[in-house]
């Protein structure tokens, strides 16, 4: 705990309530589609290239009837593979950047919300400085995604062309599987998108919430259209922030099943300050 809120709290509106919860903060979906389109449009559009390109590669190794048409898709890949390591530099900045406005964001809905519910200023009592360690691990992992969806994207074409040459298939249903391959990339890192900005948003609530000396926090639901049930039905109940215990008794929530954890969670938790 660096300062504590609930002892500010206690002194700025001496509460008549004995508990106040802080307003829902939900991150807005641009914030993912920033994500997306800083860290993980360009490799899609890397692939969308070389998707191109191979697909030409392919018909015309297929008419030439030459065994060593295998290698020349082999250079068009590591070919790839090079431009991706020239793209991460650049896109290790954008993500850094995008990292540094969400918790800009964050920290200002964040101070927000406090203030509107206790009539405490924090502004001058936290700063960027404080989360820079998540911030890096976020970076990291996004690196490591970035990677990790080009690579799939990569071995599903390779796939493709092999596959098609072992069985002299037509060039126009590699060409289709290979463009599908892309799509697929696609698909899957705007999911991973929208689920980093949950999960970064949700660490940076859980540290906010922590150095304030918060020990109870209450669980949102996301709300989504198909939430996981066992985490639709938490919506309302009080934890305990260290030991994720319901106050009313029970269960502690497993630390990998908790708000933001698995994937593609989109639940919250609202801060709740006691006053004894
Ligand atoms: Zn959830």
């Amino acid at each position: 705990m660096r300062y504590d809120l609930p002892a500010l709290a206690r002194r700025a509106k001496n509460p008549r309530r004995r508990s106040v919860t802080l307003r829902d903060i939900i991150p807005p979906a641009v914030l993912a589609t920033d994500l997306y389109r800083a860290a993980y449009a360009p490799v899609i559009a890397l692939w969308s290239r070389m998707a191109e390109r191979i697909i030409a590669e392919y018909e015309r190794s297929l008419s030439a009837l030459t065994t060593d048409a295998p290698i020349d898709l082999q250079r068009l890949l590591d070919e790839a593979d090079g431009e991706l390591q020239r793209l991460l530099i650049l896109l290790t900045a954008a993500m850094n950047d995008w990292t540094v406005r969400v918790e800009g964001w964050t920290r200002g809905k964040w101070r927000g919300a406090v203030l509107a519910a206790t009539g405490v200023d924090i502004s001058t009592l936290i700063g960027p400085e404080d989360v820079r360690q998540t911030l890096g691990e976020y970076l990291e992992w996004n690196t490591s995604l970035i990677k990790d969806v080009s690579a799939q994207t990569r071995q599903r074409i390779g796939n493709a062309v092999f596959a098609g040459l072992t069985n002299r298939t037509p060039a126009r249903d590699v060409a289709k599987t290979i463009r599908e391959a892309v799509g697929m990339g696609r698909d899957r890192a705007t999911r991973i998108a929208s689920d980093q900005l949950q999960k970064l948003t949700s660490a940076l609530a859980d540290e906010r919430q922590r150095e304030a000396g918060i020990s109870q926090v209450e669980w949102r639901s996301s709300h989504k259209r198909h939430p996981r049930a066992h985490h639709a039905a938490r919506d309302g109940t009080i934890y305990y922030l260290e030991t994720r215990t319901p106050v009313e008794g029970g269960e502690a929530v497993p630390a990998d099943d908790w708000v933001g954890r698995p994937p593609y969670c989109g639940c919250r938790t609202r801060a709740r300050l006691t006053f004894d």
